[in-house]
């Protein structure tokens, strides 16, 4: 848990420390962050382009010449509007599960061309507009592919459209997250009987499927598994592509799901590694036979997010410290409900937003939330922290402050990017405001305060 640990020079980590610590003395200077407003997120937008171009060039490497690619952001990782827009600009897509995101990325910008729409529960009406819009669609089980022959038959569709499939390949070391267990709630289970072969009809049957969908990988899923879930997709591509006489499949999408390594500044796996075992792992894949998705969320966002929360009071309990902060349960809901899956990096800053030096010493850093578990870090080496110091949870830029919990009405932090001005400080822009008491007390049946109390009595009386 070393926040000063090498990062390699020329790489997409180089900067990266420095540029957070900018921000934050910044943010404090420039009074987004104080006694008034104690919680903030930020967002690097120089590490978002970074890690945007470091996906493209990882898979152009690897691709033969003029193979479509569509990269597309899994918007769940980072729903904000701002941020699917700046990924647009840098050539990245959208991987929508809910009319939401949909919703999201129409809003940023995105074009249909470069959306796609894999919810494991679309409705009629969900599929309709998508096909209707040209937005590719992976179709997750044979009930929502009688539904998508219906609006075919009656509308025809310029969607691409393609079927998910689980190669049940097995899980990694967080059962939440494991896609691809034997009996994940996700796409057509191969290996259960005659799945494959209901597959390969499927795909026979109706000369416009012409995908197919898996994803693999997640948090805590090493990649030879993730890349053995891509090559029992190709394979799988392969045999139809061979009963149909033709390339009937043109497009393998290969999901997201590359590990984030939470435990230090050093971006480990990387793209081009992934990129590279996947090419030794399944060369036909890249001999230009087929087009590509992927969908990346957490690897191309978690490390250029941070949330900042100020001290407001220090003690200790049982001898040992207890820093109680403003980020707790509301930004780091998994961190706090599940600690030992999802630890994070703590860095300390003064007052002012500096670096807080000193000698460390065992503390516990604790949230806002009324119960006794809402520690953002239990038992960590820092330098002894003190009323008004800040403290920041690095590498929370997905799944994060983005999806906020709502425990006792803690108001959602406004989000803020930022660029560096060459000379110290930083410009910053709102990427979302925070939620006030009004939004709060509106969210929560403000119109509706007598909706209870004017209900007929149930006797009558
Ligand atoms: C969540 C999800 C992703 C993104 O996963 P990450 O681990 O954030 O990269 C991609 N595709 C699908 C279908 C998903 O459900």
């Amino acid at each position: 848990m070393d926040t000063e640990r090498a990062e390699r020079p020329g790489s997409a980590d180089a900067g990266r420390a420095a540029r957070r610590d900018t921000a934050v003395r910044a943010a404090v200077a420039q009074g987004l962050l104080g006694p008034e407003a104690p919680l903030v997120g930020l967002l690097d937008v120089a590490g978002i382009r970074k890690s945007a171009a470091a996906l493209r060039a990882a898979f152009e490497a690897v691709v033969a010449p003029g193979t479509p690619v569509l990269h597309a952001f899994a918007v769940k990782a980072t729903p904000l509007v701002p941020v699917l827009r700046l990924l647009d600009e840098e050539g990245i897509g959208a991987e929508v599960a809910s009319p939401g995101e949909l919703a999201l990325a129409r809003a940023a910008g995105v074009p249909p061309a470069r959306i796609v729409l894999d919810s494991p529960a679309k409705t009629p009406a969900e599929l309709r507009e998508a096909l209707a819009l040209g937005i590719a669609v992976n179709a997750d089980n044979p009930q929502e592919l009688d539904r998508i022959d219906a609006v075919v038959r009656d509308t025809g569709t310029r969607s691409p459209v393609g079927i998910r499939v689980n190669p049940q390949v097995g899980g990694g070391s967080i059962d939440a997250l494991s896609t691809a267990t034997a009996t994940s709630k996700f796409g057509v289970a191969l290996r259960d009987e005659g799945a494959r072969e209901w597959v390969v009809r499927a795909c026979l049957d109706r000369p416009w499927l012409t995908r197919l969908h898996a994803h693999t990988g997640s948090q805590g899923i090493p990649l030879p598994l993730m890349a053995r879930g891509v090559a029992e997709t190709y394979a799988l591509a392969e045999e139809i592509n061979r009963r149909a006489g033709r390339r009937r499949i043109d497009t393998l999408d290969i999901g997201g799901g590359l590990p984030v390594n939470f435990a230090s500044e050093e971006t480990a796996p990387t793209y081009g590694e992934y990129a590279r075992l996947l090419r030794e792992t399944v060369p036909g894949l890249f001999d230009g036979r087929y087009g590509l998705v992927t969908e990346f969320g957490r690897s191309l966002l978690a490390r250029h997010g941070t949330v900042v929360a100020r001290v407001e009071y220090t003690k200790t309990a049982g001898g040992r410290p207890v820093a109680v902060t403003h980020a707790g349960v509301q930004v780091a809901t998994r961190t706090v409900y599940a600690p030992g899956a999802w630890p994070l990096r703590i860095a300390a800053y003064d007052g002012r937003g500096r670096p807080k030096p000193g000698p460390e010493v065992v503390q516990d850093i604790a949230g806002p939330a009324c119960f006794a578990g809402d520690l953002l870090a239990e038992g960590r080496a820092l330098p002894p922290l003190e009323p008004g110091d800040h403290v920041a949870a690095l590498d929370t830029g997905a799944y994060y402050f983005a999806q906020h919990y709502g425990y006792n009405s803690l108001a959602r932090p406004g989000i803020h990017g930022f660029t560096l001005d060459g000379a110290g400080g930083a410009s910053f822009a709102v990427v979302r405001e925070p939620q006030t008491l009004q939004d709060i007390v509106a969210e929560s049946g403000g119109a509706h305060a007598n909706a209870l109390t004017t209900l007929p009595a149930p006797d009558g009386r």
